[in-house]
């Protein structure tokens, strides 16, 4: 039995035991080691998890306690105030280091400002740079500022880029043998009543590393080489489908970006397309670290004055996929089954609500961070404040999609619709995006009563524009103003 003090890896956002720098580094010691996991559902204040990814959160935690279970070793499950909490286990095992990843969100970081100061005269702390290929601090531009639009921080970012060869999962673990008491998950009550909502979640996803790794190659095996084509059709599995298991640490971007460059399946525009991707990801959490208020305030600031609606009959209409416009109400009821939505579809979708029913982006922000099982603060916030053009890089503001001409050009044979709108899966090719201008004896052969089995559209799209237009006018955006 190793007698030594033990070392505590704290897991956070790395639900992970391949390229865990912190697992890697204390598995190089010699001492035992103890694997916690801290529950603190007050940290993160109005940013508390969402549903889906509780749902989540559950899998990936009993999927990592698999894993260690293989080296013989347990993980510690502790919910409460997360100081308190490794308070108390340092107290109780006599540990001599504290070893975990680094975390971007505005209130994570200042608890590793704390917990250094509390515990750095009583035991080793040690922070890893674990989940992004770019540490904010590292691209600024020649005023030494941070970059406030994606393509100079991409090319400054490229420049110096370097992605490290990926961290093995160790051999063997010495594991700490003293009992601990740890939480029992079923406890911390994670899941959904799945009779109300969720039970399609498992058909659709594999939480934890395995599930990742699964993905991936599927993804780098049949997709890639075509994602710079395919990444905008929601009808395909054209995209990796990782943003959960990313989301979560399950998987971590070195490994991505290792697995698609050494690819043999890829080719030139795939692979080229999909790394810019994960740079926009890169590109977000920079953003969240240098304007922490990015989930609360438009960046922009004249949007402060913008004159939204905030209908909740709307809103609840857009939220349960009941606006008559089957690309947005296919998108919201794949969020609603699945816990995730195909890029483009999320785009069209966060338009229509801001710009057609001028519904303020943060209630769609909100609905998203309680749906997606990749809900994720920084790419959530700069992904909505990108579509409502008040964001640091943001689309302008006078583009408003149709969804009509969105659902045509990226899902033309309807086949995306009517997997998520059975009621329409009658209906011809020529109206199943515009179900409305469909002829009343074509509608009746569909067996589609407008109105009865599928809403009439809550909004006219041309009137929805020009009030939109209109809208942005009265906060007098210059469109080229990048902040
Ligand atoms: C309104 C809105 C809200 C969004 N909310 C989230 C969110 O909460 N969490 C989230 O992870 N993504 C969010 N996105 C970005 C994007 O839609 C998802 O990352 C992507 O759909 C995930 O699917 P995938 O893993 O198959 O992506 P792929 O196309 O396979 O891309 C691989 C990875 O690159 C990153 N990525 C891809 N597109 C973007 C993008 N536009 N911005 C930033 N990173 C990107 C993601 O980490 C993604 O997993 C949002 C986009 C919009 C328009």
């Amino acid at each position: 039995m190793n007698e030594q003090q033990p070392i505590i890896v704290w897991f956070r956002q790395d639900l992970r035991l391949t390229d865990n720098a912190a697992l890697h580094h204390a598995c190089q010691t010699d001492a035992p080691i103890i694997f916690v996991f801290i529950h603190d559902p007050e940290l993160a204040q109005k940013w508390t998890m969402g549903a889906a990814k509780q749902w989540w959160l559950h899998h990936s935690l009993a999927s990592l306690a698999g894993n260690l279970k293989h080296y013989r070793t347990d993980l510690i499950l502790r919910r409460g105030a997360t100081l308190e909490v490794l308070e108390n286990l340092i107290n109780e095992t006599n540990a001599q280091g504290l070893y975990f990843s680094r975390h971007y969100e505005p209130y994570q970081a200042g608890l590793e400002n704390k917990i250094n100061a509390h515990f750095k005269d009583i035991l080793t702390i040690k922070r890893f740079k674990n989940n992004l290929l770019v540490e904010p601090e590292t691209v600024l531009n020649k005023s030494n500022e941070p970059f406030k639009v994606f393509t100079p921080f991409y090319k400054a970012a490229m420049a110096t880029l370097q992605v490290a060869d990926p961290l093995p999962a160790p051999n063997e673990i010495d594991a700490y043998t003293a009992t601990i008491a740890s939480d029992d998950l079923d406890a911390w009550q994670l899941l959904p009543d799945e009779t109300l909502w969720g039970a399609e979640f498992k058909k659709n996803w594999v939480p934890g590393e395995q599930g990742a790794q699964i993905n991936l190659d599927a993804f780098t095996m049949h997709a890639l080489n075509k994602y710079n084509i395919l990444r905008n059709r929601p009808e395909f599995i054209g995209t990796s489908r990782i943003s959960p298991h990313l989301h979560f640490g399950e998987i971590s971007p070195r490994q991505i970006w290792n697995d698609v460059i050494h690819s043999d399946k890829g080719s030139e525009p795939g692979n080229e397309s999909y790394l810019k991707e994960l740079m926009w990801r890169e590109f977000s959490y920079y953003l969240l670290h240098y304007w922490p208020d990015l989930p609360d305030q438009s960046f922009k600031d004249s949007f402060a004055d913008f004159p939204w609606q905030n209908d909740s009959e709307l809103l609840n209409a857009w939220q349960h996929g009941k606006t008559g416009y089957p690309i947005v109400d296919a998108g919201m009821r794949e969020l609603l089954q699945t816990g995730w939505m195909h890029n483009r579809v999320r785009m069209v979708v966060a338009s229509f609500l801001i710009k057609h029913l001028l519904i303020d982006w943060r209630h769609g922000e909100a609905w998203f961070w309680d749906t997606l099982v990749d809900a994720d603060l920084a790419n959530n916030s700069a992904s909505w404040q990108w579509v409502a053009g008040c964001g640091a890089d943001a689309a302008p503001y006078f583009r408003i999609f149709n969804p009509q001409l969105q659902g045509e050009k990226f899902d033309p044979d309807g086949i995306y619709v009517k997997q998520w709108l059975p009621e329409l899966q009658h209906l011809p090719n020529k109206f199943i995006h515009a179900p409305w201008g469909a002829p009343a004896p074509v509608l009746q052969e569909a067996g589609v009563e407008l109105g009865k089995d599928y809403p009439q559209p809550i909004v006219e799209h041309h009137f929805a524009r020009e009030r939109a237009l209109a809208a942005f006018e009265t906060i007098k955006i210059n469109p080229n103003a990048s902040a």
